[in-house]
């Protein structure tokens, strides 16, 4: 089956009780037993939700894995993951991370004895000098967040595999419609469903996506000890969001091409930094394991003060200035003192992250106004 027919029905049944073909708000905290143990599959809804169950096996079938498992938040997502971990092991994680990432590592897990080294893996082969004995995990997003730099998945696989470590691919800037990190040989998928997957920037939502048996078991395990899962009208609102996934990022991608280049053009504009450009370092690498290049792109002003940044993000009238992504309306943000504020300036300063970058989320309205937005914001 192709993804956009994937995207539509993957998971969901008509509702046996009624045959609602919308997959039903389970609204419930347990579920009656006709005698002890003897129950329909379910017996309380922090192990087990119908909605919650449709979008895991929705989510599964998406990302070419076998198992879902969905939680409150991308970063509780991330949290799960971490929990698979005991101290005294480490990770390798790719130096440009999304804030909140680089924050649960340093701020949450060090404390608990796991070691985190960060690397530029712009090179894949860098890894290896990362990796010892102790190295259970590596952990990359690409396209990076907000370079948009280009890690190449395969090549990540390549020098994990038969080591006993795990590859976790964040792929929510892609989204399971530019790439499929799971069929380039990674261990792990993780989302922030708030972004693309929901779509409509009406719900907080993560999972993770894995093909093995006994690694679901231990996520699902910890989904439900730790209890940090999604409520049912969430799962709901992302199980809607994706059934129009495709024609969503379709136009994303559009956009996003048009934007970029009329920025790369813009006499005021220093540096773009969007992935689908020829010239971007790792180009052929994002167009070998990805669809398309998707709505984000970054850039820096020729003038590169913090002032002039200012002067463009409260400039815009369709961009809205807010943190986030992915969802229909086009969103402008400002890194250093937004979503990477928990970054320390010098290691932002290391990745590019200057303190006049900035990102832009290109939504799906008519792009010829979203220019004109831009030119005059610009100007
Ligand atoms: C937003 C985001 C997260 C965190 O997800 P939440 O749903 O906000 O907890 C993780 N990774 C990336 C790339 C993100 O953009």
């Amino acid at each position: 089956m192709k993804l956009g027919t994937k995207l539509i029905h993957a998971g969901v049944e008509p509702d046996p009780s009624t045959g609602a073909i919308m997959t039903p708000i389970f609204q419930t905290s347990t579920y009656v037993q006709a005698a002890p143990g003897d129950h329909k599959g379910y017996e309380y809804a922090r192990t087990q939700n119908p909605t919650r169950n449709a979008l895991q096996n929705a989510l599964a079938a998406i990302e070419n894995g076998k198992h879902g498992i969905c939680f409150g938040s991308g970063l509780a997502a991330t949290d799960a993951i971490m929990k698979l971990l005991s101290p005294g092991d480490e990770v390798v994680a790719s130096s440009d991370l999304y804030g909140g990432t680089f924050r649960i590592f340093t701020k949450v897990f060090a404390r608990y004895g796991i070691k985190f080294q960060f690397a530029d893996l712009q090179d894949a082969a860098q890894l290896k000098q990362h990796l010892t004995p102790a190295t259970k995990l590596i952990w990359i997003e690409t396209p990076t967040n907000p370079m948009l730099n280009i890690i190449d998945i395969a090549a990540c696989a390549a020098i994990a595999k038969g080591k006993g470590i795990l590859l976790a691919v964040d792929n929510t800037f892609a989204s399971p419609y530019l790439q499929n990190p799971l069929d380039l040989g990674a261990d792990i998928v993780v989302h922030s469903a708030t972004k693309y997957l929901g779509g409509h920037s009406d719900v907080v939502h993560g999972a993770v996506i894995v093909k093995d048996d006994a690694l679901a078991q231990q996520l699902a395990f910890i989904q439900n000890s730790c209890g940090a899962v999604p409520g049912p009208q969430d799962c709901f609102l992302v199980l809607r969001g994706i059934k129009t996934l495709h024609v969503r990022m379709q136009r994303h991608c559009e956009n996003g091409e048009a934007v970029a280049r009329f920025l790369r053009e813009h006499p005021k504009v220093g540096k773009v930094y969007w992935c689908g450009f020829e010239d971007h370092p790792n180009h052929d690498i994002a167009k070998k394991q990805m669809r398309g290049f998707g709505g984000m792109i970054s850039f820096t002003l020729k003038d590169d003060s913090m002032d002039a940044a200012l002067k463009v993000l409260s400039g815009t009238h369709l961009f809205s200035l807010a943190e986030s992504l992915g969802g229909v309306e086009s969103l402008i943000g400002h890194p250093a003192s937004m979503t990477h504020a928990s970054i320390p300036r010098e290691e932002r300063l290391k990745n590019g992250l200057t303190d006049s970058l900035i990102r832009l989320s290109v939504g799906i309205e008519d792009v010829s106004d979203l220019i004109e937005d831009l030119k005059k914001a610009l100007s």
